[in-house]
Order: C-alpha cells, then structure tokens, then sequence
C-alpha cells in the first residue's frame, strides 16, 4: 500500500468574499445598488449577506440589463446607510477577497468609514501569477476555467461567492507551486505585497494531498498541444487552389498574386499540397499564433517565430540573482507582476514564447528584455544551451518540410533555414509589415530615457526638438521633416553615440555584488538598451534614399512628435525583399482581381507593372451569395452640414431600431463620431427599451458581443473586426459617412504620383481602399448570414453627385440597389432580410 496521504491547510483559509454593483465606472459620480459579502471558512462558503441598494439617482439600461434589477426593485430597497452596520457585523474582522477589488473599495470606502481596514486580496492579479496560460480573467472567464459554478454573472451574491471560490482555488493551485518558484515570487513582489501570505505555505514533511482545481480548458494552457483544425472535406476549388500554389512554388522564380479567400487555407491543407515540393516552404499567416510545434511536427510542419517572441533562460535567471540581491527592489508594482508570471510560466511552458500568457505576455515592455533577441551570439557562452526555446524551435526548423511563421514576420526568416519557397496567406498587410521595420523614433519616449539614465542636457536638447518640431507643425498632423529638424536629430545622434559606452560602464560599476553579469543585466539595463534602439532607429531615419521620405508626426496618445522614414509604396519593398529570400513566392488574397484593375492599389499592395494576377474561381462571390445593394434615398437635399447630417443619421437609427428586432451594427468613421451619435440617440433608444452599446464608450473592441443581445444596437468603428469579436453576426450595416483617413502627407504623396499619371489620385488612394474594406465586411457577413442588408447614409454616394461617389459606386455594379425614402427604405430592407436576400442600402 501507499504511504498514507495528508491534507495540507491552505494559507488563508477564513475570509469574506465581497462584489458591489454600481451605476457606473465613477466612484464620485456613480452609485451602489448592490452589495453581496459572503463568508468562507476553510475555503468553503458558510454564510451569505447581501442587498440591493436604493441609489439617489436613475440607472441607466444597460446598467439594468446587465444586472438584471429592475428600477421596481431598487425603490423598494434599502439606503445604502441604513445598512452599513450589518455590513461591519457580517465581515467581522476577516480579510476581504475581490475580483479587482480596487473597484469595489472605492465606492465602498465612500459609503462606510475605516474601510477596509483588512488585508484585501486580489484574485485578479492572484490569477494572472498562477494561470499564466488563460485566455481571459474576466471572473466569468475564470470561474468557467476553473470549473466553478457562476449561475448569474453580474449579481453581486453570485460573483462575491465566485470570487471567493475562485481564491480557494488559487490558495491550492499555490500549494502544488514548488517551493522554490513560491520564495522567488515573494522576493519580487517585495516585502509589502499583501498576498505573500497565500504565498507563504507551512511546509508538511510528508506526502501530500492537494485539493487542486485544474482549469477544465486545458488546450488553453501553455505548452498543451492544439489539434489543428480538423481536415475536412476539401472543397474542389480550393483543392485545386493549392494544386496550383504547389504548382508555382515548383516553377520559376518569382512571384504570383494569388485571388482566393483565405479561410480554407489552413497551414495543414497547405502542407498535404506541397507534399511533393523537395525544399523547405515558408507558409506566413495569422493561423501559425495558433499552432504548436508538438502537433505539427507530425505533419512535417514547424513553427518559428522571432528571437524577441521566446524566453531567454539565461535571462531569467539572471532577474533571479538580481532580485536575490535586491536590485529589483524599485520596480513597479506591474512589472514586479509580470515577472513573478514567468516565474510559474517558465516552470510549465513547453514553446516558451511570450505569446502565450495573457494580458502580460507579449505586449509587456519587459518581455523584450528576458527574450532570446541575443541569439545568436549569446550561443558561445550559454549554459542552457540545449534547452534554450529559440534554439530548438530553429531546429525543428531546420528539419521541417514547411515552416509555418507569424504573417508579420514573414521578413525576419533567418537566411540559414535555406526555404525555397514561400506562400503569404494575405498579402494586403505587406506594406504594413514592411512599414514596422523601417526606422522610427519617438521623441517624448527618447526624452524620457535620457532623464531617467541622468542625462539632463540630452534631455533638455530632445526637449527642444519636440518643441521645434510642434511649431512646424502648427495645426498638421504630420509633414515632411524640415531641413533644420535633421540636422538638429543629426547632432543629438553623434552626442547619444559618444554617451553610451561611460552610461553602460556606469550601470556595470553601481552593481557591485552583481557585477559578474554582462554590463547591461536584463530589466536593469532597460534604459540603456532602449537608448541603443533610438540610436540605431535615428541612424536609420538619417540613412536617405530616393525612394522614401522623412515623416515628422504629432503621434497619440503621450507622443509629443514621432520621426520616421516611410516608403511611399512599401508593400513592393516588402515583396521585393521575399522575393530576394525566397526566390519562388505566392502571395494570396481574395482581393488579387481587385486590387489589379487601379494604379494606385496596385501600388499600395505592392503588384509591379508585369506581375502575374491569377484569379482562382471560387463560388462565394456577392452575386452568388445573392448579396446586392438596395439603394435607400430621402429627400434631404446633398448638402448637408456636419451636425445635419448627424442628426440626421440619429434619427434614421432611431427610426431602423424601433421597426427591427435585427441585429443592427453601424459602423462609423471615427471615436469621436461614435461619441457623437451615441450621445444623440441613447437616450430615447433606452426610453424604449433599446441599449446603446458603443466603441470607446462602453468598452474596445468586445462591445460588438452585445449584438447577440435582444433590444441592443452597437456603434462601433468602421475596420473593427466582427468576424474575430462576436459569435452572433449583425444583418443589418450602417454605415454613416464613408470613413477615410484624415488628410495625411503620405497620402498626398501617393495622390500626387498616381495623378500625374492621369488618373485621379483620390480615388485610387483614398476611395478604393474603403471599396475593399466594405466589400470584405459584406462577403464575410453573406458567407456566414447569407442575408444582409447595409445602409449608406453618406450623402456624397446619391446617384448624379460628381467625382468620388460615382466611383465609389460603380465598384458595387455587382450587387442590387435601391434609392429610395426613408421610412420605405427601412422597410424594403426589413421585407429583403426576410424574404432570405441580401441587399446594401444607400439613404442620405
Ligand atoms: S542560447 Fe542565448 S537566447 Fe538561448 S537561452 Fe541561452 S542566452 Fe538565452
């Protein structure tokens, strides 16, 4: 028999559980309507206090729909003061669990004095530290992760209970962390983190017996294998679309646009149809974030991103020396977070490649810093040599029969895998990708590392460069950059270059006990590398060349000024340069046809006089999927003023929501016209019963999974992606204005080439695109829907305007129209969605 198993305690066993409802975000200007606290002993709930509040004010309806509680309900409750004193009873002195409990303290501390008073856990960033590998740590995410029952999500008894279990789960999750890994987490966090405590297990000499929650999805967690998705039933045409890639990949060099739609392409379709290509094939799609080398080694595939995508082992142990001898001390408490995540990750991860934890991973500015971008010269003295991630990830490479790479880093191959060949499934982002590897600068970020590394007068002189580069500005968003502006980058960069070997000299001697590190230890060394990168990124944009120009933009958000050098057709630098790599290459889109019939997408998506467009027939087109426009026009007259047009946008919406349970999505140009319209039309939406969900208002991009929602309507931004954001898909588009970029000087460049050459710039530059995005949205609702309708409000696209809406148009010649009055519109549509059609709607 076994030895006899032993229950080990988990470190805080007692606590109260808590959540509030509110009115809203605003502690100051918003109210609670419920409060819930619920009390656990042994990391069981015992007992539940909760209560709806009666707020001094009205809620709104999505705040209603949300919860659930009806306006009924609230006015029959208690003020929030009469009962405080129940809420002090009921906790006691326990220590309080939330899910993010900053939220719920601040509006609580409002309402009852001293509180909290207790050590206050966070399951959020308790989760975030021990689940590395989740998709989501929304609680309902994380409760369903873990397999624990969340009946009414947003009630505030049954996320209080959630929360509570979900800290349970935790404490056990902890007790299976090795000790080791435990003390390192508690060192980075520091001395003053209030959860060390979960951290700080009392040891059992014997077996043990955990009560240990796995998360139920367990494809989720890092370093467990994928399935690719299952091989169908190929359909005919795609099966020859592939025969023909193959085709290509064994003909002569060069490269082929390609037309076919995407979806069926998947990397393992692909590698059954190069199964008699000798050379190893680079495939370069959105699909390879998905894959796993363990599933597709069996599929003579691998996977292999970039050096700066992997976890330097090396690295991560030098933060552990550092940390040990309280260097890291300072950080903040994000980064100390981030870190103390890939302390439990680097104990689980099979890949190591940042992409797969969550929230911290990729995107953290620390990530750069513990990543493999040494390779390959860190190879001659690593110890982890054998099991260092990038290395084996290259060599699987190496042996590979196709080599499946990120999409935006079809440029970064290393030259020493020797592929013969390369397929780029959706070539429409070529002139970006090659876009974010041409130098850029930033110049408040570069003066904020020349302040924290103690360079004043560098600082002073960056700062200076900001202000000169805004007056030149003026009221423009962007500009080629003045003569004097160079020369002013060119000085600051010779005096940066002289700068950097006594700051790194400097970093090395101030660490004392750490010395034996290289001179810029990773997180430490932070500074000083990101000085080297602006170096190198000005040394770039002084580099000139007749085919690129020197960009001065205001930038967004904290940027005060950013400097680059753009292309002015970047997508054929990108092409030329696979080409150089790959010899053979196919580049595939469904837009090939399209994008061949102008000059200036030509040029945009990088096709050269002389390139070879091959259409695939496919049988999902507009006319086949029996999608057509429906022209809706009401007599307005065309010209109309900015706030007409609003409003007369606002009450067409007002008018489609009330006459349609349908899914409705209107997609507009920009935020603040989101603002604008949502502003206009929420409030008697929500007076009958209608939410407003909008963009930038009530969330990113995850507002579009309200459409499923009976009684809702979602303003979001026209480009966002609704097939990757929502299970339910919308059958009815609005589309008020036609959304172009703001004036722009690259633009004005691109428009200025294509009208010399006859042509009209500004609709082969600015117009087209918007045809293309409008088109895709359209395909990808018919292929999935089957019925849609779409309304264009903009008032330039009535027939008989002049220039670019006749244009705009002519591109849907394929599809049926109509023009028509409003209130005939609406219902035209509504009988077209019905009869099972699909229709685009044009009104002004
Ligand atoms: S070989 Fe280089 S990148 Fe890999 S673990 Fe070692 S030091 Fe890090």
């Amino acid at each position: 028999m076994g030895e006899e198993l032993e229950f080990v305690a988990i470190p805080v066993p007692d606590y109260v559980a808590f959540d509030v409802e509110t009115t809203g975000f605003s502690p100051d200007d918003d109210r609670i309507i419920e409060v819930a606290f619920v009390r656990f002993e042994n990391g069981v709930p015992v007992e539940r206090f909760s209560s709806l509040v009666r707020p001094d004010r009205e809620v709104g309806l999505k705040i209603l729909r949300l919860t659930g509680i009806s306006r009924e309900e609230l006015a029959d409750s208690p003020d929030i003061g009469s009962i405080v004193g129940q809420i002090e009873q009921f906790r006691g002195g326990l220590p309080l669990v939330g899910h993010n409990p900053e939220f719920d303290v601040s509006f609580l501390s409002r309402v009852i004095p001293g509180f909290p008073g207790v050590p206050v856990y966070d399951t959020l960033e308790l989760a975030r530290i021990v689940y590395p590998g989740l998709k989501s740590f929304k609680l309902g995410d994380l409760a369903s992760e873990l397999g624990i029952p969340l009946c009414d999500a947003h009630r505030a008894c049954d996320d209080a209970e959630a929360t509570g279990l979900i800290f349970a789960a935790i404490q056990e999750r902890v007790l299976a962390i090795s000790k080791a890994v435990r003390e390192k987490i508690i060192r980075i966090m520091g001395a003053d983190w209030v959860s060390r405590s979960v951290f700080q297990v009392q040891e059992s000499p014997g077996p043990q017996l955990l009560l240990f929650i796995e998360p139920s999805s367990a494809g989720s967690l890092p370093g467990d294998v994928k399935p690719l998705p299952a091989e169908t039933c190929l359909d005919r045409v795609e099966e020859a679309c592939l025969d023909w890639v193959a085709d290509l990949l064994q003909g002569q060099r060069g490269h082929t646009f390609v037309d076919f739609p995407l979806e069926g392409l998947t990397p393992a379709k692909v590698a059954k149809s190069l199964s008699a290509h000798p050379g190893p094939v680079v495939l370069a799609a959105d699909l390879a974030a998905d894959m796993d080398t363990g599933s597709a080694a069996s599929q003579g595939m691998s996977f292999l991103s970039v050096p700066r995508d992997y976890l330097c082992l090396l690295k991560a142990d030098m933060v552990e020396d550092l940390t040990r001898g309280g260097h890291l001390d300072h950080l903040d408490v994000e980064s100390k977070r981030f870190l103390s995540t890939i302390t439990v990750w680097r104990s689980i991860t099979q890949n190591g490649m940042f992409r797969e934890i969550q929230v911290v991973g990729k995107g953290h500015t620390l990530s750069r810093e513990l990543s493999c971008l040494g390779f390959p010269d860190c190879q001659e003295f690593c110890p982890y040599l054998e099991r260092c991630f990038y290395r084996k990830a290259l060599n699987a490479a190496l042996a590979s029969r196709l080599i499946v790479v990120p999409k935006e880093h079809c440029l970064d191959v290393p030259g020493e895998l020797n592929a013969s060949g390369c397929v780029l499934l959706g070539f429409d982002e070529l002139g970006t990708i090659w876009e974010r590897r041409q130098p850029r600068l930033d110049l408040e970020r570069l003066r904020s590392v020349l302040e924290g590394l103690g360079c004043t007068g560098l600082a002073e002189q960056v700062e200076r460069l900001i202000f000169k580069g805004l007056d030149a500005l003026g009221s423009n968003h962007d500009m080629v950059v003045p003569e004097d502006l160079v020369a002013a980058l060119a000085s600051l960069h010779r005096e940066i270059r002289l700068v950097l070997p006594e700051l790194s000299q400097a970093l090395k001697h101030s660490l004392g006990t750490c010395s034996q590190l290289q001179a810029a230890p990773p997180v430490l060394g932070a500074d000083l590398r990101r000085l080297e990168y602006w170096a190198d990124q000005m040394e770039g944009i002084l580099a000139q060349d007749n085919t690129s120009v020197c960009l001065l933009e205001r930038g967004y958000g904290d940027a005060r000024g950013v400097i680059s050098r753009k292309h002015v057709w970047p997508a054929i630098h990108g092409k030329i340069s696979l080409v150089e790599r790959f010899g053979n290459v196919v580049l595939v889109s469904p837009n090939a046809s399209f994008v061949s019939r102008f000059e200036g997408l030509r040029r945009l998506y990088g096709f050269e006089p002389g390139d070879r467009v091959h259409h695939v027939d496919h049988p999902v087109t507009h006319a086949q999927a029996g999608t057509g426009p429906l022209l809706v026009s009401i007599d307005k007259g065309h010209r109309l003023s900015y706030s007409e047009h609003l409003e007369l946008t606002g009450d067409f919406i007002k008018q489609l929501a009330l006459a349609t349970s349908e899914n409705i999505l209107c997609l507009c140009p920009s935020y603040s016209y989101i603002r604008s319209l949502a502003g206009q039309i929420s409030e008697f939406l929500e007076s009958n019963q209608i939410a407003v969900f909008a963009q930038g208002v009530d969330g990113g991009a995850r507002v579009l999974e309200h459409l499923g929602e009976p009684g809702t309507l979602v303003l979001a931004r026209f480009g966002v992606d609704i097939l990757g954001n929502t299970q339910v898909l919308p059958r009815i588009l609005v589309i008020p204005r036609i959304p172009f970029l703001p004036p722009n000087t690259m633009a004005d460049i691109r428009q200025r080439e294509i009208s010399s050459l006859g042509k009209s710039g500004f609709v082969e530059i600015s117009v087209m695109p918007v045809v293309l995005a409008l088109r895709a949205y359209m395909e990808d609702l018919s292929r999935a829907v089957g019925n849609i309708a779409v309304f264009l409000l903009d008032p330039k696209l009535l027939p008989g305007q002049s220039g670019w809406g006749s244009e705009f148009m002519a591109q849907f010649h394929d599809v049926a129209s109509m023009v028509c009055p409003q209130q005939i519109g609406i219902a035209q549509a509504l009988r077209w969605i019905r009869s099972g059609n699909s229709c685009l709607l044009y009104t002004s």
